[in-house]
């Protein structure tokens, strides 16, 4: 068995709970201690000058996309085994921004899954990856140009999710499901904030997902989507463009989550266009506009908000992750509550939260040591300057990554 003793300056635990002077003691890449009291153990790590904080979690991410602005056709000529290698690449530059777990919603075939299984067998080096596969989708619904996308899944009528859902669970290993409630910027067939996915066919594929223990992302824009997600039991409205009050109350009684993706709509106030956007300009609905006060509006509902960029959109580049929580900040959260939506709260988006985002006894030893505190200025979260050191399941990484930083 591998021990190491961390004698740490402050720790964040990721929930809510701060500790001043402790130790964190990790054996085989697991926490199995947080304490204040004096601990015995040789091999003793000095961080009484530093700050540890879990390692963040991004729940939203698209691995296969670069986060410039190449058209989707590209990609569709691109070969799975160079999508694959450059999603890895992807990957490693999240883990050297301290995301130490990304959620991939909607990559072509197994493109991603193999990146999440190399790194899991520790073939290569790479942050925890979880991932759906491909999105489910209406046939059509995400079709460009008469092309369907090989990250999307078409199904159509509740015998048709149930079976794909289970094929993506069963054959595949899929960590979560990812359904398209509506339509998306990039749809050109419907508005993106028409329905698509019916309330039987969510239905369908979240009881099949819930029979595994997986969670359900349900992406939506637009009230009626969003009421059909959240009446078929999702867990996780994705960015979620415009919650009612009554969506707000079914929330609190469901206990489902929000992943606000900012990052990505923060760059398209900046005048960044979505994919495929450009060949139908007025197909955005307003979705654009709502993103902040929607955020706004659920913060102030107490809306548990789960930390997810969209990295890989135009403009959104990977590694750029911890800039989500920044806008959270610049909206009204504490410092410390966006270090929790980025942490605990998006594992538990990922039904993981047994197993990451906090530093506490049972969690995987996913860690970084920070040479100034986020609580006073969130924004030192996106400067490498101030992550000195990367845990990844009680292992430091990041000399690994340099060429990453
Ligand atoms: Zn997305």
């Amino acid at each position: 068995m591998t021990s190491q003793v961390l004698d740490v300056g402050t720790v964040i635990t990721g929930t809510g709970d701060d500790l001043e002077d402790a130790t964190v003691v990790v054996e085989d890449g697991l926490i199995t201690e947080v304490t204040q009291d004096e601990t015995a153990g040789d091999d003793r790590i000095d961080l009484s000058d530093k700050v540890v904080m879990p390692g963040l979690i991004d729940a939203h991410v698209h691995l296969n996309y670069t986060g410039g602005t190449e058209d989707y056709r590209t990609k569709e000529s691109l070969s799975d085994e160079y999508l694959a290698l450059r999603s890895l690449e992807h990957a490693r530059k999240a883990l050297a921004s301290g995301t130490t777990t990304v959620a991939d919603v909607a990559a072509r075939d197994t493109t991603v899954l193999s990146v999440r299984d190399t790194i899991e067998d520790g073939v290569t080096l790479g942050p925890r990856v979880k991932s759906c596969g491909g999105m489910l989708a209406i046939s059509g619904g995400r079709a460009v140009d008469g092309r369907v996308s090989g990250s999307i899944v078409e199904v159509d009528g509740p015998d048709e999710a149930r079976k794909e859902t289970r094929k993506l669970l069963m054959y595949y290993g899929a960590d979560l499901i990812k359904l398209a409630a509506t339509g998306a910027l990039s749809s050109p067939h419907t508005g993106a904030r028409d329905p698509q996915l019916t309330v039987e066919e969510m239905t369908a594929a979240t009881e099949e997902a819930h029979k595994c223990g997986r969670p359900v992302h349900a992406h939506c824009y637009g009230e009626a989507g969003i009421s059909n997600a959240l009446d078929a039991g999702v867990d996780v409205i994705v960015h979620g463009q415009s919650l009612t009050d009554d969506h707000i109350d079914q929330m609190h009684d469901q206990g489902s989550l929000l992943v606000p993706t900012l990052a990505t709509f923060r760059k398209m106030e900046d005048g960044i266009e979505a994919l495929g956007e450009r060949d139908r300009p007025d197909s955005s609905g307003g979705v654009r506009e709502e993103a902040v006060p929607n955020f706004e509006r659920a913060l102030e509902a107490d809306v548990p908000i789960a930390a997810g960029t969209d990295c890989g959109m135009p403009e959104v580049h990977h590694g750029t992750n911890p800039v989500e929580l920044v806008h959270y900040v610049d909206l009204g959260m504490t410092p410390g509550e966006a270090i929790t939506a980025g942490t605990l709260t998006a594992a538990r988006s990922l039904n993981l939260e047994d197993e990451l985002g906090s530093i506490e006894p049972g969690k995987h030893a996913d860690m970084l040591v920070l040479s100034a505190d986020p609580r006073e200025d969130i924004s030192r979260l996106t400067d490498s300057e101030t992550i000195d050191r990367i845990l990844l399941g009680g292992e430091f990484v990041e000399d690994q990554l340099t060429a990453y930083r």
